[in-house]
């Protein structure tokens, strides 16, 4: 049973945190839709997944969380990397070859160091200071092919006629906390879900939740490997469990918006069906069963 569900944020962040291996296993760490899943591929491999490294950059769909949902202007945020960076290489005053031996054999002149453009490299040293640089500031860096895929793909979503009206009357990124209560009810379980797209009071997609995917193909053969590999209707049956203990709607479908990580960026819409959402929610129970006698013994 969930208890003390509620809404605690919209817009406010498009990513939860995953913890770290230390964190993880206290009785504070709030257990999210996606450590649900993890847990149920594997309790190890879950508990000892590392922390987020923030040199590591937004991945794709919390690029398009951040650009697409979260409160307009918010996007702002995410600076692409430049095209090209400056640095010093030594050049041969006569013939212009490049190189890093000091003397041009060809000429037999030393070489000099000349500002050249370079595409730009994560790895080299001027390309990781800039980096720091903008984290500094507090805005993330993306690396240019992947803020240029982003802005395609949000085209695609904001083009769509049905996308752009759900977007506009509803709620987005919405946090929603409870805490699970185990059916030996002595033990209890912190809970925290992001959910993408949410009902804004009251319009005729009321009973839906959506969540935003970004995936290698959207055709319904695909998306079906897709989901269940990604535990996707067991994260759904946890966020809708909680949104539903929240705000006491009754969320009778589940949606998730598709759109192909690849030009030109398929969009797809796919619906839960009853079935499997009962059986999601089965399953969601076990797995919250098993995660609290893990962490009681
Ligand atoms: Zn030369």
């Amino acid at each position: 049973m969930i208890t003390d569900a509620k809404i605690v944020s919209a817009g406010a962040q498009c990513c939860l945190d995953w913890g770290t291996p230390e964190t993880r296993t206290t009785a504070e760490y709030a257990v999210t839709p996606m450590d649900l899943v993890l847990f149920g591929h594997s309790p190890a491999r879950w508990r000892l997944r590392p922390g987020r490294d923030p040199e590591d950059g937004p991945g794709r769909h919390e690029l398009l969380r951040g650009t697409l949902l979260a409160a307009s202007g918010a996007g702002a945020k995410y600076i692409p990397t430049p095209e090209t960076y400056r640095t010093l290489r030594p050049v041969c005053p006569k013939c212009g070859s490049e190189s890093s031996a000091a003397t041009c054999r060809k000429c037999n002149t030393p070489r000099v160091n000349q500002a050249v453009e370079r595409p730009w490299s994560p790895q080299a040293q001027n390309c990781k200071l800039w980096a720091e640089d903008v984290r500094e500031k507090g805005l993330v860096p993306v690396p240019r092919a992947l803020g240029e895929a982003n802005r395609r793909m949000m085209d695609r979503i904001i083009g769509d006629r049905h996308t752009a009206k759900l977007l506009a009357d509803s709620q987005k990124l919405v946090l929603v906390t409870g805490t699970y209560e185990g059916k030996d009810g002595k033990n209890c379980l912190p809970l925290k879900a992001l959910i993408d797209i949410a009902p804004d009071e009251c319009h005729e997609l009321c009973a839906t939740l959506t969540t935003v995917l970004v995936v290698p193909d959207a055709s319904p053969g695909s998306w079906s490997n897709f989901a269940v590999k990604t535990g996707q209707h067991i994260q759904a049956a946890l966020a809708r469990q909680l949104f539903q203990a929240a705000t006491g709607e009754d969320i009778k479908h589940y949606l998730w918006l598709l759109v192909e990580a690849k030009e030109p960026h398929i969009l797809g819409r796919r619906r839960s069906t009853p079935e499997l959402d009962k059986l999601a929610e089965q399953t969601c129970e076990r797995l919250l069963e098993r995660m609290l006698f893990c962490r009681n013994s």
